[in-house]
């Protein structure tokens, strides 16, 4: 059993945070909604008042945070966990936040002696609630392999992505993907639409060929050929427009950092930005096609 404090109790950390509960762990957790803690001590956690109070003593602190600012300050506030952590815990940021603010804070907990990894997710709520995340982890060998074991009880692949940063590196670079063939596929049923050709038969033969994809066989931005997609129920989401947005606007920060063209990119973190601003801010993130068709 190890002592684990966690700070951020939201729709991802709350069942992850009651996964590392049912696995045997004892968990403080933190988050500046009364009403979330409240549900963690519900089932089985130790309610904490503060970031210090669910880090103090803790082996491992992990954080579900919003974005990079939220990050930023509980980290290096003044009474932030690189000043507060118990010596020697080891941290785990698990937002999707930019790889510029997951360096500088993973490099402030280096000199502090507090080993640290970035451990960025997908696989969403249901996966947190199944335990069943993608974890992509940044960090030393030796901070990733003391990790892995705690990930392993709310996640099923664990993967080592290299030194810190790299776990934000691998999340955006997988989301860009995401993004932009999610709004191929869609181009390409609203372009058999037009041509006559059904929806079914498009999948039939694009998802055994050479435009199979994710997009098209997993998450299927039509009614009827992927019976589990959101497509089926109205486009409720799943992952929102709006976490899509945020995943391609991280990516275009960090080409522009790094001096990396990604013009295919920037174009979905536009198309992206003009579907959230229709209303469609809190609707899956495949409901683009409803755009694509309107546009
Ligand atoms: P959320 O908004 O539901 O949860 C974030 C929680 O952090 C909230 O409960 C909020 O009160 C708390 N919080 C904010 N500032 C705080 C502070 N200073 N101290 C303590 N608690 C604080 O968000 P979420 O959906 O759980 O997502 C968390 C992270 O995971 C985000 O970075 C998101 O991009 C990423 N993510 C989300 C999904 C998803 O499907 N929801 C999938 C993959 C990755």
């Amino acid at each position: 059993m190890a002592r684990i404090g966690f700070i951020g109790l939201g729709n991802m950390g709350l069942p992850m945070a009651q996964n590392l509960i049912k696995a045997g762990h004892a968990v403080a957790g933190f988050d500046v909604s009364r009403a979330s803690v409240d549900k963690l001590a519900a089932a089985g956690g130790n309610a904490a008042d503060s970031v210090n109070a669910a880090a103090a003593d803790a082996e491992f602190v992990i954080t579900m945070l919003p974005a990079g600012q939220h990050v930023r300050e509980v980290y290096l506030g003044a009474d932030g966990l690189i000043a507060k952590a118990a010596p020697g815990a080891l941290l785990i940021d698990s937002s999707t936040i930019d790889v510029e603010t997951a360096r500088s804070v993973a490099s402030a907990a280096e000199k502090k002696g507090l080993p640290m990894v970035d451990a960025p997710v997908s696989g969403g709520v249901g996966g947190a609630q199944g335990a069943t995340l993608t974890f992509m982890v940044g960090g030393s060998t030796a901070a990733f392999e003391r990790a892995k074991p705690i990930l392993e009880k709310m996640g099923k692949t664990i993967v080592h992505a290299g030194g810190p940063g790299n776990g934000q590196a691998a999340k955006i670079c997988n989301n860009m993907i995401l993004g932009i063939s999610m709004i191929a596929v869609s181009e390409a049923f609203v372009l058999a639409e037009k041509l006559g050709l059904e929806h079914q038969k498009l999948f039939d033969i694009s998802s055994k060929s050479s435009g199979q994809c994710w997009s098209m066989t997993s998450y299927c931005p039509v009614p009827g050929p992927v019976p589990a997609s959101p497509a089926n129920r109205d486009y409720q989401a799943g992952f929102t427009a709006a976490m899509m947005l945020k995943d391609l606007r991280l990516a275009q920060d960090a080409a522009k950092a790094a001096g990396a063209k990604t013009p295919l990119g920037a174009d979905a973190a536009r198309i992206y930005a003009k579907y959230a601003e229709s209303g469609e801010a809190a609707r899956d993130f495949s409901g683009i096609i409803r755009f694509v068709r309107g546009a």
